[in-house]
Order: C-alpha cells, then structure tokens, then sequence
C-alpha cells in the first residue's frame, strides 16, 4: 500500500507525512485504501499514543479506521505478538518489548535507545 511507503519514508518528518495521509483520508471519503498497516500502522499507534493530545480529531479517527483495518484489538494484540529484530544490535523481540525510532524508521529496543543521528524519537 502507498500509504504504509509514505509513513516508513524516508520524507519529511513523520508528522507531516501522516498529516497529508489524514488529510487525503477525509478528502477521499475516509476509505479504506487510505489507511495504514503492518510495520506503519505500529509506527503510527506507538508514536501516536504519546502525541495524541496535539492533534484534532481527523487524526483520532483515522488512527482509530487503521486500528479497525488491521482487526482492531485482536489484530493488535496479534501485532504486538510477532518477533522482530533491533537493528542496532540484533536480538529478537516482540513488537511489545520494542520500539521503532522515528527517525529512520528502523525497529530500535529499548537498550539501544535513541539513535544520535536522527531527529526522530524511539516510540
Ligand atoms: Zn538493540
Ligand atoms: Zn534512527
């Protein structure tokens, strides 16, 4: 889906890419196809989790039709039961034990934390 290319970057920051995702979401008529998935969507919850206060409400309902997408709490919980690797040091965890940096978009554990060269923050 382009949508998930267009929050994984690389471009400007992750605000402003999701921000254009919302925007083309309601423009559209909020359909499906302009949602997120897989690797996007966890990047847009976790970072959205900590943000939410700052957005309107576009922004809510659109994380909240992804959460749907994906199968909403099962999906999620799904989701959080996969392995992957950091990809500082290599261990494997579940997505629930780890973060992803905003920055690169790399999967990043908690023990590498956050990365000096990149702008973002690990969510
Ligand atoms: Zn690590
Ligand atoms: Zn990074």
């Amino acid at each position: 889906m382009r949508n998930n290319r267009v929050v994984l970057g690389p471009g400007p920051p992750l605000e402003e890419r999701v921000g254009g995702l919302v925007e083309e979401w309601i423009r559209d008529g909020r359909g499906s196809d302009h949602l997120v998935t897989g690797k996007a969507f966890f990047a847009l919850y976790s970072w959205y989790g900590r943000r939410w206060a700052e957005h309107d409400i576009g922004w809510s309902e659109y994380v909240a039709a992804s959460y749907d997408f994906i199968g909403g709490r099962n999906g999620w919980e799904a989701m959080l039961r996969e392995r992957t690797e950091c990809e500082g040091c290599r261990d494997t965890y579940r997505l629930e034990n780890i973060g992803l940096c905003t920055g690169c978009m790399r999967y990043t554990c908690y023990a590498c934390g956050a990365h000096e060269a990149c702008a973002g923050e690990v969510v």
